[in-house]
């Protein structure tokens, strides 16, 4: 078994899934990679990851209501959850912090600060930052 995280990452864009897979295999993290809520949620039913990051709009689901089923279930509630989004309006920005997200990456995502997000989502007891919904 290894001791390296693993990030599930929720993204339907191919593209953009083998971008961040890349750069965080490169720095040390195991990658899951689901491309709708359908697939999202039967990957978590399989092995919990240390981190999500959810892009906001999915084929199936949204990804801000993906995050708040995440979050209402006492099995995954306390997996950090970070956003990935085109969208970079404070609105969206603070609709993902309600949704349950403790952070937000915007796409196309800076390599240093991306690392740097994910580092510290993975590093906090989410349940004291991120694990209510309010
Ligand atoms: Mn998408």
């Amino acid at each position: 078994m290894s001791q390296l995280p693993l990030i599930l990452v929720v993204e339907d864009n191919q593209r953009n899934a083998r971008l961040v897979t890349t750069i965080l295999q490169a720095n040390g993290y195991q990658v899951t990679v689901a491309g709708d809520g359908q697939s999202a949620t039967a990957a978590l039913r399989d092995t919990l990851p240390q981190l999500i990051l959810m892009d906001l709009q999915l084929p199936d689901v949204d990804g801000l209501t993906l995050t708040r089923q995440f979050k209402s279930v006492p099995e995954t509630a306390h997996i950090p959850i970070i956003a990935l989004t085109a969208h970079v309006l404070e609105e969206h920005q603070t609709q993902a912090i309600e949704a349950g997200c403790c952070g937000f990456v915007s796409k196309p995502i800076s390599y240093k600060a991306f690392l740097q997000t994910v580092a510290d989502a993975i590093a906090i007891e989410c349940g004291d930052v991120c694990g209510t919904v309010s």
